[in-house]
């Protein structure tokens, strides 16, 4: 069923609101076609559907971003609350839904692939699900896998992704014109933010050519900085594994005398993962993040608290997010100015860079030398496979795009708002990244907890603009 719509003179309207209220609304099928049928939905007749008490999400249901709500700012954001309709836009025998991975590794995305296809299959009757395999250059350059629930079984014990992933290679009219030519009527984008950029422009066009075609994101990023949503699937298991990292570093340097252990987490423009594993951990002395300047030299310098703490316990711990100091690398490396194939900057390496500084000034300049043990654990976490709350939340984010996808929604990210699933519409995840906040209490807690400098003098006028943005 992939008629060609006749995209009428009804023009969607992304934002309803009044006064106090505003609903930043996904796109429904029906609003280029009003006339369309819809039908009931299947999980009627599902027993497991039937003991809960209000089986069904009202389409009038809306999840507020803001659960503080202050007096001087009582208009509040809101978005589609996510969950099953009364009544489903697609008759599951006429389904035929598609899953692709793109960009980098994170533990879960099996799990979401496999809770897409359970989802379909066992909630909604779906018999004809197809995985494109090595990520958007897979839908014109490589054949399709048949998923069922046989095949994606085991798939959430294993780390990586079963469907391969890539990056570059997003060419929006081949993918839609083999959408077209499969007869593909939902297609679900499991990725991070150049993923729904990516989704958001094959929306777009399935739009202009009038395809009745669901487009469903899934947002996918280890580092934690997808704007809206609560937290990324995979963060949980990153700051867990960190803590192995950590903990590998804390045995080294305790061993040795004036040890220096420097762990490098991933985060390439926030530093969630380092902040959060340093708050876990307790074992570290020093976070550094991309969001907080920080310098070497100096009273309340990097270096200053390092040899105050090598004199108070022999030891320290320092966690370095990989995006932090980029500008001091730069300085001194004068690397090419390198991008990957999706186009993103690639990073200069400030592990490696930091330790050599660290190393130098005290051998050379303090005659103190350190014993200096240095662990990137980057790739052991990314593939590792997802723990058991990430792999509740991962199935909790694949039944929600799967309900919105058979309702008829598309256009939409799905995600937790203040911890209720929410479709949000996909630019509005990709306009901003989330970053730490150096004035939210959580990085003060950072600060009490291990008690390392704040750096603040080198950027107070940052500080003072944040401030005042809040
Ligand atoms: P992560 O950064 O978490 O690894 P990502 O989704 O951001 O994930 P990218 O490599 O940037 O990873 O992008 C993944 C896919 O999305 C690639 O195939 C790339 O071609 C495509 N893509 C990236 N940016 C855009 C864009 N602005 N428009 C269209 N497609 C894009
Ligand atoms: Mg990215």
């Amino acid at each position: 069923r992939q008629n060609k719509l006749a995209v009428t003179a009804l023009q969607l309207s992304n934002q309803t609101q009044n006064d106090d209220f505003v609903l930043e609304d996904v796109p429904h099928l029906t609003n280029f076609l009003p006339d369309l049928p819809s039908y009931p939905n299947p999980l009627q007749k599902s027993q497991a559907y039937s003991i809960v008490k209000r089986n069904f999400v009202s389409p009038d249901d809306v999840v507020a971003q803001n659960v503080v709500i202050q007096k001087e700012n009582p208009r509040g954001v809101h978005f589609r609350r996510a969950g099953p309709r009364e009544k489903v836009f697609f008759k599951p025998e006429e389904v035929r839904a598609c899953v692709v991975t793109c960009g980098g590794l994170c533990p879960g995305i099996n799990t979401v692939i496999r809770e897409i296809v359970c989802g379909l299959n066992n909630m909604y009757g779906v018999q004809d699900i197809l995985g494109i395999e090595g990520g958007y250059k897979g839908f014109y350059s490589k054949n399709t896998k048949i998923l069922n629930p046989k095949v994606v079984n085991d798939i959430h014990k294993r780390g990586g992704t079963f469907l391969c992933t890539s990056r570059g290679g997003h060419d929006t009219h081949k993918i839609v014109d083999n959408i077209e030519d499969r007869g593909i009527n939902q297609v679900y984008i499991i990725g991070g933010d150049g993923t729904q950029r990516g989704a958001a422009l094959i929306y777009e066009e399935v739009k202009k050519r009038g395809l009745q075609v669901a487009v469903a994101g899934i947002p996918k990023t280890i580092d934690n900085d997808i704007a809206v949503i609560d937290k990324s699937f995979g963060f949980d298991t990153a700051v867990e594994e960190a803590q192995r990292a950590i903990n590998a570093a804390h045995v080294e340097v305790e061993s040795v005398e004036n040890g220096v252990g420097i762990v490098k987490l991933m985060g390439r423009y926030s530093g969630f993962i380092a902040m959060y594993a340093t708050l876990a951990s307790r074992d570290v002395d020093c976070c550094l993040i991309p969001e907080s300047p920080f310098y070497l030299e100096g009273r309340g310098g990097l270096f200053e608290f390092i040899e105050q703490r090598l004199k108070e316990n022999g030891h320290l711990v320092i966690v370095v997010a990989e995006g932090t100091g980029q500008e001091y690398v730069a300085a001194e490396v004068h690397a090419a100015d390198k991008k990957d194939a999706s186009g993103n900057k690639l990073l200069l390496d400030v592990g490696p860079w930091l330790s050599d500084k660290i190393k130098d000034h005290f051998t050379m300049s303090r005659k103190m030398p350190v014993n200096m043990k240095y662990i990137d654990p980057t790739y052991m976490i990314r593939a590792i496979p997802s723990n058991a709350s990430d792999n509740i939340y991962c199935t909790l984010l694949a039944h929600g795009a799967v309900h919105g996808a058979m309702a008829g929604y598309t256009g939409f990210t799905v995600g937790p708002v203040n911890s209720k699933q929410a479709y949000i519409p996909i630019a509005r995840v990709t306009e901003r990244q989330n970053t730490v906040k150096l004035t939210d209490r959580m990085w003060a807690r950072l600060l009490a907890s291990t008690n390392q400098p704040s750096f603040i003098g080198s950027d107070q006028e940052r500080v003072d603009k944040e401030i005042l943005k809040i």
